[in-house]
Formats: C-alpha cells, sequence, structure tokens
C-alpha cells in the first residue's frame, strides 16, 4: 500500500494537531482522542477516520479552522 498524504502522522507537539483542523472532531467519551471527517472515500461519501492521539496527530490534510465555531453559530 503506498503512503499518501492524506495518512495520519504522529508528531508530538505539532501545530497543526487534528485538535485544531477544522475536520477534526474530539471523541465525546475520550477527548484525547477523536476522529476526521475530512477524507472521502472513492465513492465520494465521507471517510470518518478514529484519530488516537487527538493533541498529537496531523496529516497532509490539515487544515486550519476555529475549532470552537459550532459554539458561535
Ligand atoms: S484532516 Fe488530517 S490533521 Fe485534520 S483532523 Fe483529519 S487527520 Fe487530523
Amino acid at each position: 500500500m503506498m503512503a499518501g498524504s492524506y495518512d495520519m502522522v504522529v508528531e508530538p507537539g505539532t501545530t497543526k494537531a487534528c485538535s485544531s483542523c477544522k475536520w477534526g472532531n474530539a471523541d465525546f467519551v475520550n477527548p484525547l482522542r477523536g476522529n476526521c471527517v475530512g477524507a472521502k472515500n472513492h465513492m465520494g461519501g465521507i471517510w470518518k477516520r478514529l484519530i488516537k492521539d487527538y493533541y498529537n496527530t496531523t496529516c497532509g490534510k490539515y487544515e486550519e479552522g476555529d475549532v470552537n465555531f459550532r459554539d458561535h453559530v
């Protein structure tokens, strides 16, 4: 399997963590984990990916977002 830019990489202390990415969502049960909705599968559906370490994981699809935007809508 080829490694793609969407592959998650654990990078301790990264400034581009999933926790500040607009595609990332914290897990309700365990906020240290999360899920990513930034990828689509080959059918164009959302491919929800588990993030094992929400604060120390990043990927090539990182997109900075206002993680609190949901509070303002
Ligand atoms: S797009 Fe990448 S950096 Fe953003 S939440 Fe998903 S895995 Fe994390």
